[in-house]
């Protein structure tokens, strides 16, 4: 099988597996517990917690474990706000975790804003810059779009906020560009950062939310005090050290592995050249991700034709893949034929260029045939 749909999830690095079952077997003891044992595995989640903010390139801040990135972002909006009389601005092309949320908000009476994005899939800064004043106390706006690989710019964003006040907060979805591309929280100017482990080759059903110094959050569940009552419940330590591997090994690698994946993608972009003038690339940001529209043809036809060749693709995100209209591709002004024949085929370390080779041929062979039928 030839699996392109990383960005839905990645399979999980064998040290991370290991480290899951030596914290459920032979150190599976409550964090929380007052006895040695839960005293030492109480010091190694404080550490993993240093480890993070060290990958975020925090200088201080909290980290909080979540059960993975929607419980994360949230955290991060419903766990900041509380003024009713203030704004809050998020991308309209956020992920269904963040989009849900601020709806949610607007539903609960909060003053809520989409920023639009331009046709590059990226937030539309002058847009952006007109939405701001100083009615706004919250702004969120993911790092990496998870549909089509476009890569905001939040050095820019935080430098347009700051040109209006400082002390707005600044929430990033971070989960498709932590461990894959360059991501430092403090110099980003970063007040809230959600990432998740199951893109970068750890565990599902684990997340974080980093919190800066100058920011705090409240609880939005009630009931043990662990992590200082913010996100309470028995510590989850095989997933916590089991994320916290896979961090570890994506920071790392990450360089090395951003260069492996852009010729990934290149290939790939360079192979379908034949059948160029039937598709539109939808964005072009980062390499772990492409977005193809291939107009006249439903992106869910090509997708179960592939299957049938054992070629795993997505289309659009895996939250959002079961909706015929998609959000993000009509802010991006792609016509309803370009929405409904987009695919999404996204890359992990995983990937060999013969397996590029084959699935573009494929690829190429099935939109060749369905748009002959
Ligand atoms: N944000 C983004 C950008 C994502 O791609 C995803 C996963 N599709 C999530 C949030 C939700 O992550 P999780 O599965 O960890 O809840």
């Amino acid at each position: 099988m030839i699996y392109l749909d990383n960005a839905a999830t990645t399979k999980a690095n064998d040290d991370c597996l290991q480290t899951f079952i030596k914290y459920n077997t032979d150190n599976y003891y409550n964090a929380s517990a007052m006895y040695k044992q839960g005293n030492n595995l109480h010091k190694e989640i404080e550490s993993a917690k240093q480890e993070i903010l060290k990958a975020l390139g925090a200088n201080g801040g909290k980290i909080y474990f979540t059960s993975g990135a929607t419980e994360a972002n949230n955290l991060a909006i419903f766990g900041s706000n509380s003024f009713k009389q203030k704004k809050y601005l998020f991308s309209i092309g956020e992920h269904p975790s963040v989009y849900a949320t601020a709806v949610a908000m607007q539903n609960m009476g909060y003053k809520v804003d989409f920023i639009p994005l331009s046709s590059s899939g990226e937030v539309d800064y002058d847009a952006f810059k007109k939405m701001l004043s100083q009615d706004v106390c919250f702004v969120s706006v993911m790092y990496v779009n998870n549909e089509t690989g476009a890569v905001n710019n939040i050095k820019k964003i935080r430098e347009l906020i700051n040109g209006v006040n400082k002390d707005i907060k600044l929430h990033v979805d971070a989960v498709q560009g932590f461990g894959k591309l360059p991501l430092n929280v403090n110099s980003f100017g970063i007040d809230l950062c959600t990432i998740s482990g199951h893109k970068i080759y750890g565990p599902k059903g684990i997340g974080a939310l980093y919190v800066s110094p100058r920011c705090a959050v409240k609880a939005v569940t009630y009931g043990g005090g662990q992590e200082e009552g913010i996100r309470p419940g028995t510590y989850n330590t095989p997933l916590i050290m089991s994320f916290v591997d896979a961090i570890k090994a994506a920071v790392k690698d990450s360089a090395t592995q951003y260069k492996y994946i852009l010729d990934l993608k290149s290939r790939f972009v360079e192979n379908l050249d034949s059948i160029k003038d039937k598709i539109i690339i939808n964005g072009n940001g980062s390499p772990y991700i492409i977005s193809i529209s291939i107009n006249g043809l439903r992106g869910e036809t090509v997708l179960h034709m592939l299957e049938m060749e054992d070629i795993i693709i997505g289309t659009g995100s895996a939250c959002s893949s079961s909706k015929v209209e998609n959000r993000v591709l009509t802010a991006m002004g792609r016509t309803k034929d370009e929405v409904l024949g987009s695919i999404r085929i996204s890359f992990s370390k995983h990937n060999t260029i013969e397996e590029i080779d084959i699935a573009s041929k494929k690829l190429i062979e099935v939109i060749n045939k369905l748009l002959t039928m």
